[in-house]
């Protein structure tokens, strides 16, 4: 099976289980796991911050973020798509008391009149709004870069409303490296930035939150309120240093193949796609002659797993178990079953 439903379902490779196995580890409630600690001044160092904390989840690093820069109450400013509005059950209100003010960017990504415009007046009837949250890569627009000074013009509005500035970045891995910039030029005007291990890096777990010292302090508190406090899990923590240094430079390649994905659909008639989009490992397509779930039955059942993203809109993305050839592979099967005639 070629499965391009998501880059999480990479398994780690044989170094990186090797990497595991030799991890020297303690126990990091305690704060004495020489793995975790390494892994954590890496990312700090990588992401320019003072200090970094290790989370078992991007889902939790999302939660903790927002649980230290507000209070119960507080509205959140981000954008329709984001992954804290439509794919985590509802945690924000739940753990933190918040309230989300989605806003529709353009084309999926804000722009400093969208968060200029969502913010609310200074008056007791209104919910206070407290933070910008920000995702690059955008997932649901299609895996699309913030370019940086997108970022630093948003980070300027928001600054100038004495706002938060959070960044999910499950994949600035991938927007790094698709626009070659340090991911630290984008996490710096952020307050907190968590960074994944799991997604295009190929790690079996973990996400790790980076920002000043206090924050990351609280940070530490609210992962142990929200049950993420792990005994010795400098074993997970190998797999991120060792993604770091062996998986990381061969991100783009992710990226090749996706576009040589995109370039295969453009060309099939039932299938609309915008090709000025498919800027990292996702690419995301329209059928107009069928459903979606029709396209994706057809295509598991000839050995290729995608996902569909909506009622006529699927989504294939590329990660390290899928080679060029396999891509190659799902591409001549688009091609024999959805070319003309
Ligand atoms: C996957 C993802 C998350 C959540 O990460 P998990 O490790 O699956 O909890 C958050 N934000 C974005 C943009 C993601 O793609």
């Amino acid at each position: 099976m070629i499965d391009l439903r998501s880059d999480t379902v990479t398994t780690p490779s044989d170094g990186m289980r090797q990497a595991m196995y030799e991890a020297e580890v303690g126990d990091d409630v305690y704060g004495e796991d020489p793995t975790v600690n390494r892994l954590q001044e890496r990312i700090a160092d990588r992401l320019g911050t003072e200090a970094a904390l290790f989370v078992p989840s991007g889902t939790m690093a999302n939660q903790i973020c927002l649980h230290v820069i507000t209070d119960p109450g507080d509205e959140i400013v981000l954008e329709r798509g984001a992954h804290i509005f439509n794919y985590e059950s509802g945690a924000a209100g739940l753990l933190s008391g918040l309230q989300l003010h989605p806003v529709e960017g353009d084309q999926g990504l804000l722009a400093p009149e969208h968060v200029e415009a969502a913010i609310r007046p200074e008056m007791e009837v209104f919910p206070p709004t407290r933070v910008v949250s920000v995702e690059n890569t955008a997932n649901q627009a299609g895996g699309v870069v913030y370019p940086l000074d997108r970022i630093e013009a948003i980070a300027e509005t928001a600054r100038e409303h004495d706002l938060h500035l959070h960044l999910d970045g499950a994949r600035l891995w991938n927007a790094s490296a698709a626009h070659d910039v340090p991911e630290q030029d984008f996490a710096a005007p952020f307050d907190l930035t968590w960074v994944a291990l799991s997604k295009g890096l190929g790690a079996p777990a973990g996400s790790v939150i980076a920002g000043p010292k206090p924050l990351i302090e609280d940070a530490r508190r609210t992962r142990k309120r929200f049950g993420g406090g792990m005994r010795q899990a400098g074993i997970l923590a190998a797999a991120g240093l060792y993604a770091l240094t062996h998986h990381r430079p061969h991100l783009h390649e992710d990226h090749e193949k996706a576009q040589h994905l995109a370039e295969t659909i453009d060309a099939l008639p039932p299938f609309e796609i915008d090709l000025d989009r498919v800027e990292t490992n996702i690419v995301i397509f329209k059928v107009t002659t069928d459903t979606a779930a029709s396209v994706v039955d057809t295509l598991e059942a000839k050995g290729v797993q995608l996902t569909p993203f909506g009622p006529t809109t699927l989504r294939a993305t590329t990660h390290r178990d899928v080679s060029m050839d396999d891509v190659e592979t799902a591409a001549t099967l688009l091609r024999k079953t959805f070319g003309a005639a």
